[in-house]
């Protein structure tokens, strides 16, 4: 299965947060390079200082050697394999900005940070979600060495810690940690959206995010009307609800003339009263940009005259009646 640009990307943030040191951007896989890209435009990742006097070989990748300037060019002197000439991306290392990952986990679990602690170096709790204190740390082995560490991240009565960390490269079990916590990787319990993350929870998933679309089809919409193209972040389209791609589809059927409430939600085929009824975010969502962008969605590209109760959709007006339109204006 191909994955998206946006779990690349979010993989290599898992990576970097459990490397814990800037990464060369010659080192990156192919993959690991269209995830470096997402990061960039969300503004995630940072250049990082790197040591240029001496290098690991950019042609073997085995041995360090010496760089000198030859020529206005920098020169790595490998003991094996003579003088190599160094590329850009041997001279740039991407790390994650700071804060970032706390910030946005933060954020796609409503945390408001007063139980916010260092329980160990390394080993962070952001705060209490549903009662669960939520733990990160970098490295699972560094959750297993720690003592007292369920202890250390208990707040009063709550329920049993979550700790979070990168995946392991060997699999391991939810109760790894004992049966008074539960252990998530990240790569499996969030997602990025819109340049912040979302929180699946556990036993959930969103199967959707493989067959990404590379762009729209009908106006801002894909073919399928399930994912939507925001002019604010181009490369990263917003997954819709089932119910809120029929809405947008019912809308799309209209060409753009308002029509009443009740004939488009009957053409979508839903019982609620509204249009926007089906993009509330619910207090527990607010923050999560996988709720939060399909109602940016909505608001930005849904007219409406309240008065009428109208609802019509501009950028479903057929491109020659636009044209006439704006020609009968003028
Ligand atoms: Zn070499």
């Amino acid at each position: 299965m191909t994955m998206s640009a946006r779990s690349l990307a979010w993989h290599l943030v898992c990576r970097l947060y459990a490397v814990g040191y800037p990464v060369k951007e010659a080192s990156l896989s192919r993959n690991e390079r269209i995830g470096l890209q997402r990061l960039q435009q969300d503004k995630a990742v940072e250049l990082a200082p790197v040591r240029l006097d001496y290098v690991m070989c950019p042609y073997c990748q085995q041995l360090d050697g010496p760089v000198t300037l030859e020529e206005g060019k920098m020169v790595c002197h490998c003991p094996d394999c003579g003088p190599v000439e160094l590329d850009d991306e041997d001279k740039q290392a991407w790390q994650l900005k700071p804060d970032w990952l706390t910030r946005k986990i933060r954020a796609a679990l409503n945390l408001d940070g007063s139980q916010q602690a260092e329980l160990a170096p390394g080993i962070v709790r952001l705060g209490l979600f549903d009662r669960h204190p939520v733990v990160i740390a970098p490295k699972l082995i560094t959750l297993q060495t720690c003592p007292d560490l369920i202890e250390r991240a208990q707040v009063g009565r709550c329920a049993e810690p979550w700790f979070f960390t990168p995946r392991p490269l060997k699999g391991v079990d939810s109760q790894v940690l004992g049966r008074r916590a539960y252990w998530w990787s990240l790569e499996e319990r969030f997602a990025l959206f819109g340049g912040g993350l979302s929180f699946i929870p556990p036993g959930a998933e969103i199967e959707e995010l493989g067959s990404e679309p590379s762009g729209p089809t009908h106006g801002p919409f894909s073919a399928d009307f399930r994912w939507v193209f925001l002019e604010d972040a181009p490369g990263d389209p917003v997954l819709l609800s089932d119910a809120q791609s029929a809405i947008f589809k019912a809308l799309w059927y209209f060409r753009g003339k308002p029509e009443t409430a009740e004939v488009i939600m009957t053409k979508a085929g839903l019982d609620s009263l509204k249009p926007v009824d089906i993009f509330k975010v619910k207090t527990s969502n607010k923050g999560d940009p996988r709720y939060e962008r399909p109602k940016l969605a909505y608001d930005t590209l849904v007219q409406t005259r309240r008065r009428e109760g109208l609802y019509w959709l501009p950028c479903a007006v057929p491109q020659k009646h636009a044209n006439e339109a704006i020609a009968e204006a003028g």
